[in-house]
């Protein structure tokens, strides 16, 4: 039987970086994965700005710049009808540089993070799905495998890392994933060529059925991304479901006109949830697995990367000082927590904004009408500015304020509970 330091379960961004950190400083590590690289992945496939430095740290950049990316310059939002508004991210706050998020596709980019491990050794075990956890006195200390060949086998190590995604096997095991079955909403994905869009933009499209994601990923080439309640999803053809819905909005119509699909449309259920606190020692959980908010705000890659960076400081000091207990697991998601609560709260703020026309004008007609303000979220939204700027009630108030000035009358905002959408949002 083997026995490494770290097992890693899963081979995508989460995966990878951690065992990247991991294996930088000494550590024997494996990556287990149920796929065989490359694969294909459901993704809004733009990376907010402030990844380029862990993917630099990684020593990914230079791959990943071979490929000619292309480059976002920021988010170009319409709601409801509304012309799109161009929000570009704002500089750096520390050094002026100019902010821009990577935008390519999945099937590239975690073919890249597979051909890095290998490159820097670490060993890789496609095609191997983990079935179970393995504990010893109520810590996990290994994990149950099935190889390609269907055959069982059994890896031991200190530490197990689950980044798995959204349907882990620690979130299953462990009964650790809470979510609303109400809310299931499913995302319908597929690349078109000899698209028209005007702008090299990260560009959100707000209006029924769904929303839509749309950025270029190539240099003929547009990822379109429908995310939509999946009851509306039920008993109709995928294909023409997506390409009807897509194109019944005018700006879309527009931008797709004389534009065809290249593949088909992929779906992935879109469900948000949160996750509870690991019960044991032994197990830390990266990336997806550690909850999903709504893609709206697409940064899972950047969250997915930061918590692996996390993960790799705090399992250097668990080895340093030999402690592997659930304290360790519970210094992590301290540390998870304080970083990312307040970008989580943000992101659920937009979730009740983008389902509420009235709000959601008012919203977009502010940051057109105040283009501080919208540079303000759309650095945060890029992971680079702190949440704490946007995610306060003094922010909220005077966004749809500012949304109301050009308006007649103020009747529809009288009623509206602002403490009520931002105490729904943060209820921690
Ligand atoms: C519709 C949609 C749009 C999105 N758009 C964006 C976007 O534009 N930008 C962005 O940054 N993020 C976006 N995200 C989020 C992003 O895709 C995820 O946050 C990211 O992929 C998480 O990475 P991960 O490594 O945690 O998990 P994953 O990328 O899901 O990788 C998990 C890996 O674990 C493997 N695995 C799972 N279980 C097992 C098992 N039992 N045994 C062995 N292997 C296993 C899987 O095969 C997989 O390779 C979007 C998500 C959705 C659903």
């Amino acid at each position: 039987m083997n026995r490494y330091d770290v097992i890693i379960i899963g081979a995508g961004p989460a995966g990878c970086a951690t065992a990247l950190f991991l294996q930088s400083r000494g550590y024997r590590v494996v990556v287990l994965d149920q796929a065989r690289f490359p694969r294909d992945k459901v993704c809004g496939e733009f990376i907010s700005p402030a990844a380029d430095p862990i993917l630099e740290e990684l020593g990914l950049m230079d791959a990943i710049e071979q490929t000619q990316p292309v480059r976002l310059r920021g988010v170009a939002i319409s709601a409801y009808g509304n012309e799109a508004l161009c929000i570009d991210y704002p500089p750096h706050p520390q050094d002026a540089r100019p902010m821009t998020s990577l935008s390519l596709p999945r099937f590239v980019f975690d073919h890249l993070l597979v051909k890095r491990l290998r490159h820097a050794g670490i060993e890789l075990r496609e095609a191997h799905k983990v079935d179970d956890l393995i504990f010893e006195n109520g810590s996990v200390v290994g994990v149950k495998v099935r190889d390609g060949d269907q055959a069982p086998l059994t890896l031991k190590a200190r530490m197990v890392v689950d980044a798995g995604g959204r349907n882990s096997i620690a979130l299953r095991r462990l009964n650790l994933k809470q979510g609303s079955a109400r809310q299931r909403k499913i995302a319908l994905a597929a690349h078109w060529t000899g698209a028209q869009l005007p702008h090299n933009y990260c560009t959100m499209h707000i209006s029924p059925p769904g929303y839509t994601g749309m950025a270029r990923v190539g240099d003929d080439l547009l990822n379109v991304v429908l995310v939509v309640d999946s009851k509306l999803v039920k008993g109709r053809e995928r294909t023409s479901f997506y390409t009807e819905a897509v194109l019944s909005n005018p700006l879309r119509r527009k931008y797709l006109a004389g534009a065809v699909l290249k593949g088909p449309v992929r779906a992935v259920d879109s469900l948000s949830y949160r996750v509870k606190p690991v019960p044991c020692g032994g197990l830390l959980l990266v990336g997806d697995a550690t909850g999903f908010i709504d893609p709206f705000t697409g940064e899972g890659i950047y969250l997915s990367l930061r918590s692996a960076q996390l993960a790799g400081e705090v399992l250097d000091r668990a080895f340093r000082s030999k402690q592997f207990s659930r304290e360790v697991v519970q210094r992590y998601e301290g540390l998870r927590l304080r970083e990312f609560h307040k970008k989580f709260t943000l992101s659920r703020i937009l979730q009740r904004l983008i389902y509420n026309p009235w709000l959601c004008r008012r919203v977009v007609t502010a940051l057109a009408a105040n283009p501080d303000l919208a540079q303000q979220l759309v650095g945060v939204l890029g992971d680079y500015m702190p949440a704490e700027q946007v995610v306060s009630f003094r922010f909220l108030v005077k966004t749809i304020l500012a949304g109301l000035r050009p308006q007649s009358g103020k009747r529809g905002c009288k009623n509206f509970d602002f403490r009520r959408l931002l105490k729904s949002a943060d209820p921690e």
